[in-house]
């Protein structure tokens, strides 16, 4: 039986989305079901696995007792306000119960919606073996994201620059309701759809700021809280998501829509991915200021229900984002004294943290190579196998002493360093390989082989350990796959 049983975004304003369905396919196929997410779920892969879930997954079938969606949403592009987005070629199926709590099941490839605004409503297969390669990677973090369920490659053509496979993603979420989300609400149906939305998140996700004096403030902070721990531990495996706009920023505080977005191998606080963002925008770095940034687009949606009066309600909504960058950088450099094993000294610990992410940054050494070796040495390995990453050493041998002299070295530090340092990490140039070989080849061994090391990236087995190495020269990747 099918198991995306209900829709809870049926109770949300009409506006808030359409009844767009699917658009058949040619011939669909099942490429690749997400059997350890369906367990963690405790859901059988009967269905999925059988025609009817197969038609219900490449958009040949529709559920009448429960029909799909396409969701409405607004956000900033880069800065720039859009009115109206909306989900151009996603289709929301619904929610299945799983054990742990309800979930969003959305198609995404899966045809043209009234929000397509001249797109195609599909999906290459190349981009959505991508995000399914990158969402498993940071769940094998256990950082917050939207997980992939199932990839169905259509059988039919996908025309970019030039015909490609064309695939969908059946991905799952806590919800898909983003900062654009609201937005939307605000900017086209008022504030009554605006007051809907935040008591249905409240119901839904936040039940704890129900009970407040002001529950829209307290939504504001809890979302903001989220997003701080979030962009944090991106941070911290290098994890740039390259297209942070605001209907990319997802209220429940998971990662959604993987586009250009990458792990960095060299340090580098500017490092940009994708092609579109021109300006480094969306910079390693900058990502905190752009979630506060994002944030402040939210409030002042939420203004209206904040207070009656005005100038309160900014207060209001000022007083509720000021906790976002401390609680940031809280969050990131408790995370940097963990992946530096540092005694728990936070005032001599945060600028030890600092000075070596300078060292890094300016002898362009691997992020996570760097403290993947320091994870070693802090075992039984010598400091030699520090010393050997840099080629100009000049300058380490001291920041080494240092590390000595505010390092933990009790029984268990080189473990609880290993639990925030992955050995392996989703690298541009492997993840690129293997969608190369999936594509073009029809060859997923690479994908798999990748994808199955990424679930447990604290570990490295030994006949994974090409996937560890940063690229040489000749495997860089200069332009990050953004074909969608
Ligand atoms: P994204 O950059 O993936 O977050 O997408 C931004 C907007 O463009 C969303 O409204 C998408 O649904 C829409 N979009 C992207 N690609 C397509 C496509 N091929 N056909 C229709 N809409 C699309
Ligand atoms: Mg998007």
């Amino acid at each position: 039986m099918n198991p995306i049983a209900v829709n809870s975004y049926r109770a949300l304003p009409e506006h808030m989305f359409t009844g767009d369905i699917p658009v058949a396919t040619g011939s669909p196929q099942l490429l690749i079901l997400n059997d350890g997410l369906l367990q963690d779920y405790g859901i059988a892969d009967t269905w999925f696995r059988s025609a009817e879930g197969l038609g219900v997954l490449s958009g040949n079938a529709i559920n009448s007792d429960n029909p799909p969606m396409a969701m409405a949403y607004a956000g900033h592009q880069f800065g720039q306000r859009v009115p109206l987005l909306g989900d151009g070629r996603a289709h929301m199926l619904g929610q299945m119960h799983t054990a742990n709590g309800n979930v969003d099941v959305q198609l995404k490839g899966s045809g043209p919606t009234a929000f397509a605004r001249g797109g195609d409503g599909r999906a290459t297969l190349a981009s959505v073996l991508r995000e399914y390669l990158v969402s498993e990677a940071m769940a094998g973090l256990g950082i917050p994201t939207t997980r992939s369920l199932a990839v169905i490659a259509t059988g039919d053509a996908v025309y970019r620059e030039e015909p490609e496979p064309g695939g969908i993603l059946a991905r799952t979420a806590r919800s898909h309701i983003r900062v654009g989300s609201f937005q939307h609400a605000a900017g086209n149906l008022g504030d009554e759809a605006v007051k809907a939305l935040a008591d249905y998140m409240i119901e839904q996700h936040f039940p704890q700021c129900a009970a407040a004096d002001n529950r829209y403030a307290d939504l504001l902070v809890a979302v903001g809280e989220r997003q701080a721990q979030l962009i944090a531990q991106w941070m911290l495996v290098g994890f740039i998501h390259g297209v942070m706009n605001t209907d990319n920023m997802s209220i429940v505080g998971e990662t959604i829509d993987f586009g250009p977005c990458a792990f960095m191998d060299e340090f580098n606080a500017d490092k940009v991915f994708s092609s579109i963002d021109r300006h480094g925008r969306y910079a390693w770095a900058k990502q905190p200021g752009i979630g506060l940034w994002n944030l402040t687009r939210l409030a002042e949606t939420l203004l209206p229900l904040l207070s009656s009066d005005s100038d309160t309600a900014v207060r209001i909504a000022e007083a509720q984002l000021a906790p976002f960058m401390p609680a940031f950088q809280a969050a990131f450099y408790a995370g940097l004294r963990k992946k530096l094993g540092l005694r728990d000294q936070a005032e001599v610990g945060n600028g030890f943290a600092d000075e070596t992410l300078a060292l890094l940054g300016e002898h362009a050494i691997d992020m996570t190579v760097f403290f993947d070796t320091l994870t070693r040495v802090a075992g039984d390995a010598p400091d030699g196998a520090v010393l050997e990453l840099f080629s100009d050493t000049a300058g380490v041998q001291q920041w080494l002493t240092q590390w000595h002299s505010v390092r933990a070295d009790d029984a268990d530090t080189a473990q609880r360093m290993r639990r925030a340092n992955p050995a392996v990490i989703a690298r541009n140039h492997r993840v690129e390989e293997a969608l190369r070989a999936a594509t073009a080849r029809n060859d997923l061994t690479p994908f798999l082989r990748l994808t199955g090391a990424l679930q447990n990236p604290f570990h490295c087995a030994p006949e994974n350990a090409d996937l560890q190495t940063p690229p040489l020269p000749e495997e860089r990747v200069t332009a990050t796959f953004c074909g969608t």
